[in-house]
């Protein structure tokens, strides 16, 4: 182990391993099959990657994200570590010319998806390097019960009868007892050395409250805990909206999701880590490599989609070990919407088909062609043009890259924001001067009538059809007011790529994996009840809810969850109005109206009381509506 520090030393500047991972190490230097699950930011990636510098040879890393792949291997890159990374859309030619990189090159780690390892002869080609050890990544994709189940990874069964000698790394953050069964049964590493860390976050005070005002009151937290926090919400929109709300009520927020270039992600994190913002509001896209200890908060606004990505996020607070706040703000609608959002967007067979071949059509892709072919993608015109629910396409979409039919990168967001500078009168003499592009401001100034005084975000396909006119003929219209300041104009690129992996083959693709839809479905309706469960279950500590989810039981309450904090100031009133009660009554019957007023409760605590009385056959009701107590 000491050779192991040493490498921690050089590379990563670590005096000592945390947690679990020095024993997870020495399992794996050991040649064991090893399972370990670390919660996110208990820093699973060392546990290969050291092992990986400690051994002669390769180690493989088999990882489902090709974002997370890209990286790791820069990081890796950054500290003088050879990695290569093979993922979807790399041409076989090239991948041939990376695998003789690893075998003459002297790289430590190789990379790879799940779907590369359909091909036999790649499979071939990695038999004859000299693979020391198997890390799989995200292991819980394996499963079907997993938050994440990617079928391709189904791909990887073999790989013990494949590598027999090797041994293999299964590594998640967060698997449920039915999962993690699944992947030791599926990697056929039964007999695994087994490393889990407890889901037990003892200094996070999980809190779940029913307000009406969201703001109101995440305001109230937030100044309450003026440290660093992070405000999660579902979409971008309310990302922006959000965090200008937060500014305005005199918290300072930034704000972050997939959709923001590079830089403006690089600034807005700058902003939030050095702490010239307090909070930072974000989508789930935020969240990888962040390692903030001293987050005091994070708050949901809306319900998660499931527990796994709840915990996660969650989890974000307190990692320095100093008491956190996990909240989470549901108002009464939010139950009923719930099913609408989540469950009516999820695709039947017959979406997903129909999503596939227009798709198809789009790109004019023949039958029995596309493979490996990429293009650029913008997924509201994609659902203008065909009339598609723009939700629900998404998860098409998104099901079909889990299914490795294609790859989606995520990037897609494009915003243009416009405003007229100049009096509408100097913009009537400047389209009689330009009579061509009289059509399409016309078209904005009528779509948008409060352009002159604020920004409007341009729905440019809207506009489009509206005045007859392409998207290009637009944004060249929008670029010439801008160069003459009739406008100020704004546009975030926002064009995400999609990569064909198989050739098109209609309903017999789409047949082949929509047992994998039901399941899907099937999967997170479960998921919704869950997350459900865990808001609208009002007896039970919080943080035991949690672990009981991940099949963990915890003998004692928190102590400081919603749920506990509750208990410990309840009771006390309770027994006094039912001590006050009970000694008026040892007097004479009364009313309750009479009731209120010797004890000075408020009526519903009275009436709560008394019904407790009543149900304990300790008082009983008169004809004339008093209360007497039994004997
Ligand atoms: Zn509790």
């Amino acid at each position: 182990m000491t050779e192991a520090l040493q490498l921690l030393k050089k590379y990563w500047n670590h005096d000592n391993f945390r947690g679990l991972q020095s024993e997870i190490i020495e399992s794996v230097l050991a040649q064991k099959d090893t399972f370990a699950q670390l919660p996110t930011g208990g820093g699973k990636s060392i546990c290969y990657q050291i092992p990986a510098l400690a051994q002669e040879g390769l180690t493989l890393v088999i990882s489902p994200l090709v974002s997370l792949i890209k990286d790791q291997i820069e990081n890796l890159q950054q500290k003088g570590i050879k990695a290569i990374g093979i993922t979807g859309g790399i041409s076989s030619d090239e991948v041939s010319n990376l695998l003789d990189n690893c075998q003459y090159g002297n790289y430590k780690l190789l990379y790879l998806s799940p779907e590369r390892l359909q091909s036999d002869w790649i499979l071939d080609r990695l038999k004859n390097l000299p693979i020391h050890l198997i890390a799989v990544d995200e292991a819980h994709c394996i499963s079907q019960w997993g938050n994440d189940f990617r079928p391709a990874y189904l791909k990887i069964t073999n790989l013990k009868e494949h590598f027999p000698k090797t041994p293999i790394l299964a590594l998640t953050a967060s698997a449920t007892p039915r999962v993690k069964l699944d992947i030791l049964r599926i990697l056929k590493i039964e007999d695994a050395a087994i490393f889990e860390k407890s889901f037990d976050r003892d200094n996070i005070a999980y809190m779940v409250f029913d307000v009406e005002d969201k703001l109101y009151r995440m305001v109230q937290i937030l100044q309450k805990n003026p440290q660093p926090s992070i405000v999660y919400v579902r979409n971008r929109k309310s990302c922006i909206e959000i965090s200008r709300q937060l500014q305005q009520s005199g918290i300072s927020a930034t704000y972050y999701h997939g959709g923001l270039s590079s830089s403006e992600k690089n600034k807005n994190m700058t902003l939030w880590t050095s702490e010239k913002t307090q909070v930072i509001v974000a989508t789930n896209a935020f969240g990888m490599g962040i390692d903030k200890g001293n987050v005091k908060t994070v708050i949901h606004i809306q319900l998660p989609d499931s527990m796994e990505s709840y915990y996660q996020e969650a989890g974000r607070c307190g990692r320095n070990g100093q008491k956190a706040f996990a909240v989470l703000l549901n108002s009464p609608s939010d139950y009923r919407h719930a099913e609408g959002q989540f469950l009516a967007v999820l695709p039947d067979k017959a979406f997903l088909t129909k999503v596939y071949k227009k798709l198809n059509s789009y790109f004019k892709i023949g039958y029995g062609e596309g493979i490996n072919e990429s293009f650029i993608f913008n997924l509201n015109e994609f659902c203008a043009q065909y009339e598609l629910p723009v939700l629900k396409t998404y998860n098409s979409i998104q099901f079909l890259d889990r299914q490795g039919i294609v790859t989606h990168s995520q990037e897609f967001s494009e915003k243009i924001t416009v405003q007229f500078l100049i009096p509408s009168k100097e913009v009537l003499r400047y389209m009689s001067l330009n009579p061509h592009q009289e059509e399409t401001i016309v078209t904005i100034l009528r779509t948008y009538p409060g352009i002159y005084e604020v920004p409007a975000t341009l729905n440019l396909s809207l506009i489009g059809k509206k005045a007859q006119t392409t998207q290009v003929q637009i944004s060249g219209i929008l670029e010439q007011l801008q160069k003459k300041e009739i406008i100020s104009y704004r546009a975030v690129g926002n064009d995400s790529t999609i990569i064909f992996n198989e050739v098109r083959e209609d309903e017999r693709t789409i047949n082949r994996v929509s047992k994998f839809l039901v399941i899907q479905n099937d999967l997170k309706t479960k998921q919704l009840e869950s997350v459900l469960n865990y808001v609208s279950t009002k007896d039970v500590c919080k943080s035991k809810l949690i672990l009981a989810y991940f099949g963990e039981e915890k003998k004692e309450n928190c102590g400081i969850c919603s749920y506990c904090i509750a208990l410990k100031k309840q009771p006390a009133k309770e027994i006094s109005v039912t001590k006050q009660i009970i000694s008026a009554l040892e007097q004479n019957p009364l009313d309750s109206r009479s009731l209120e007023k010797i004890t000075q409760q408020p009526s519903n605590q009275v009436i709560f009381a008394l019904q407790e009385l009543l149900e304990y056959n300790v008082v009983e009701i008169l004809p004339n509506n008093q209360y007497r107590l039994k004997n």
